[in-house]
Formats: C-alpha cells, structure tokens, sequence
C-alpha cells in the first residue's frame, strides 16, 4: 500500500541537506530519523569545521567548489549568521610534496588557488617550522559554522513540514516480496515508500541492510585543541601542510590541531579516543610547531570518515531495490560538500535519476557487482 512517505536514516549533514533540498522541490510527507537525542552529534558534530575546497580528485574538487557557492550566498532566510568565516587556507608543501601540490593545482586550474611566496606565510605565522618552500592559497575557504549550517538545513526542511523524529533507531529494513514496506525501528514500524540511508559511519552496519549492505568503511581521526596561546593571531588562516599529514587552525584562543591519523573501527568505535593516536598528532605538532611543544592540551576528540573502496560519495538509488537510496561515505568532505550531495540526493529520489555529469560516478550501482 503507497503511503508516499519518505523515511531519512540520520541527522546529520547528509540527512538534514538531503531533507531540506526534498522539502525545497516540493516534496512533503518526509521523516528525518535520529537515533541520538539531539542532531548532528556524530562526524557533523566532530569535524574541523574547515571549507577546503582544493581537493586532490577533480570531481570532489568540483563539487566542492560548487557548494561554497551555496555556503558563502546562502538562500534568504537560511541562516542569521555567516556560514563561513573567509580567513582562507594555506596549501603548502616542502621538499619531495613539492610535486604533489603542483599537480594538485595543475589537475584543478578552475579553483582559484593563488600561489604566494613563502615568506608571505611565515610572515604571517613565525611559530610554523622551515622548510616549506611552495605555498597556495584561497582566500574564499575557511572555517564553516557547522552548527549554523546544520539547523539551517533541518530548519527549512521542518518549515515545510518534514518531521525530525529525535531518539528514534532504525534497525532495518522491512521487505516483503521483494517490495520495500518500510523501516523497523525500536520503537515501533514505520511505513514508507522510499527510504534513503544517511547514517553515516553505520553504513557499515551490514546487518541492518541484509542483501542490500555496501562496502562501506570508516576510519576515525582525532583532533585536538591547546590551550589559549598568546602566539596565535585568531585571523590566521588553516594550514595545510601536502604530504606531512598535518593540519592546524585557530580555535578558542588557541590551535585545533589534526595529525590526519585514519584507523579502520567499527562505527561504535568511532568517537573512542586512542591515547597513542594523539601522542603521533602531538608529536607532529611539536615537529612543525616547535616553539608550542609544550603547550598543554585542551580538549580532544576523535570522529569517523566513512569511505567506500573508490573514495568517492554515494549518492543515489540502488537498482536492487525500488524505493531505496545511499547519502553515504562522504569521507572527509561531508560538510564543505553538503549542498551539492543534498541536491543531487533530492533529484535522484524525486525524479528516479539525474542528467548531472557527477551522478553515474557516485552512483550506488558503480558498487553492486
Ligand atoms: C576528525 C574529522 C575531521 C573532519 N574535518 C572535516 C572538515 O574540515 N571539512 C569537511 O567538510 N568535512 C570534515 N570531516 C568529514 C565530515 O565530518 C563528514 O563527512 C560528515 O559529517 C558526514 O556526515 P553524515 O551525515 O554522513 O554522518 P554523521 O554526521 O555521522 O550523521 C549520521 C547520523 O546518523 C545517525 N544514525 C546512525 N545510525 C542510526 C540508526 N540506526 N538509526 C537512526 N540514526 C542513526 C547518527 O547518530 C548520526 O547522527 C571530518 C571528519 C572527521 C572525523
């Protein structure tokens, strides 16, 4: 029996952006489905927050280029505050990386990086340690106000009615001859058409899927936060340094800090800090931050990136069964990518598909052999 619903597994980035671009084309009847308490605690709630939109794999790039667009002139009404703060981002790279960033902007001319003398860097942030000799950089990226960003979406999406059901887990899908009824949750079953999974890094979960799991695999990273430090200039820009695997940016008085660690966990695994995991990220920072050595630690936390073996988002229906969608495995550019991923989910799920370039090459089916 049709009931013309449409069932969200997740709020956080992928859910909210892709229930607010439904309810932007029309579509009522929505029901945005969260098993924690409040939104966006998961990755959303513990990434760092930083609009890089210079990435390596052209298309990613691409898309990402695309959504500052929406985050730096967001619609009337969205949000009362900036989405980002435009202090830019530093790509810089010394010895043998040197090469890598190079073909990082030669494969991606369209980006609007600038290339500027070192100097300019160090003048701007004498603690950074020599030996970077090429830098980029992009004055529109920055740090993303995530949380405005998230209430933005799921705001406009309950503006038009869709419904955000807090506390409430999924634990499967119901099928009955092949037709998808719905989804079990734990507090009871809910009838649906169409069901699209943005649950983050328990795409992995294969036992909530059944036949229809992918190979989803998350990965957690840390991040941490010194203390107030008299040194940092709260306007530098993110640092990014090609190749080392480090990046830094100001946060609270003091320097978020990433050591870019990327271990393989079970999703209930995935915000459990690893003590040995932040002693590597401080031991770079100690490295390319030296005068801060000592600096004491703040806070720290660790977060999941959900990847499938292509690095790519998936994004679209799965042939196997009508009714249902993938908004998952957006990696490491959940956030800065979130405009283009909820507007290329809310096409394929009202439309059956989508003429844009990107949607074969992020389509669930590339994966289903
Ligand atoms: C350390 C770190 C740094 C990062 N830095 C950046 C950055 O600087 N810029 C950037 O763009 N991206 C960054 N990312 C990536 C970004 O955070 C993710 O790509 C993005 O948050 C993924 O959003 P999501 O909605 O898919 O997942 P999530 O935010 O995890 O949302 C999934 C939601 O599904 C819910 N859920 C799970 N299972 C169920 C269930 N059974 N029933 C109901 N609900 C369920 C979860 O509770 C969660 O709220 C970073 C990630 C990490 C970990």
């Amino acid at each position: 029996m049709s009931n013309d619903r449409i069932v969200i597994i997740g709020a956080g980035m992928a859910g909210a952006a892709t229930a607010y671009f439904l309810a932007e084309r029309g579509r009522r009847n929505l029901c945005l489905l969260e098993k924690e308490k409040i939104a966006g605690t998961q990755s959303t709630g513990r990434n760092a927050a930083i609009l890089r939109t210079m990435i390596p794999d052209p298309l990613l790039n691409r898309i990402a280029c695309t959504s500052a667009e929406f985050y730096l002139r967001p619609p009337e009404g969205f949000s009362t505050e900036p989405l980002v703060e435009r202090t830019g981002v530093y790509l810089a790279a010394g010895g043998g990386h040197v090469a890598t960033l190079d073909s990082w902007c030669e494969e991606n001319p369209e980006n609007g990086q600038v290339p500027v003398d070192h100097s300019v860097m160090y003048n701007r942030i004498p603690i950074l340690a020599p030996g970077l000799t090429r830098v980029t950089h992009k004055a529109d990226d920055g740090v993303m106000d995530v949380h405005a960003i998230l209430q933005g979406f799921i705001r406009g999406a309950c503006r038009q009615g869709a419904e955000l059901l807090l506390g409430r887990e999924f634990l499967g899908l119901r099928v009955a001859a092949g037709r998808l009824e719905g989804v079990e949750t734990a507090e009871g079953f809910i009838a649906a058409d169409k069901v699209v999974i943005a649950n983050g890094g328990w795409a992995a979960a294969a036992h909530l899927f059944g036949p229809y799991a992918l190979p989803f695999t998350p990965y957690r990273r840390h991040l941490m936060v010194t203390a107030p430090l008299r040194e940092v200039d709260p306007r530098w820009p993110v640092v990014w340094i090609v190749g080392e695997e480090f990046y830094f940016r100001p946060e609270s008085g003091g320097l978020l800090l990433c050591g870019c660690d990327a271990v393989k966990v079970a999703p209930e695994q995935g915000a459990v800090s690893d003590p040995a995991e932040l002693e590597k990220t401080a031991a770079k920072a100690a490295h390319w931050l030296p005068g801060l050595a000592d600096t004491r630690i703040a806070r720290s936390w660790a977060g999941m990136r959900t990847f499938v073996p292509d690095d790519l988002f998936v994004i679209g229906a799965d042939p196997r069964l009508e009714g249902l969608f993938w908004v998952a495995g957006l990696g490491g550019h959940g956030i800065t990518c979130a405009p283009f991923i909820g507007r290329l989910a809310a096409e394929w799920i009202t439309t059956g598909g989508s003429a844009h370039p990107a949607a074969a090459d992020l389509a669930p089916a590339r994966l289903i052999g």
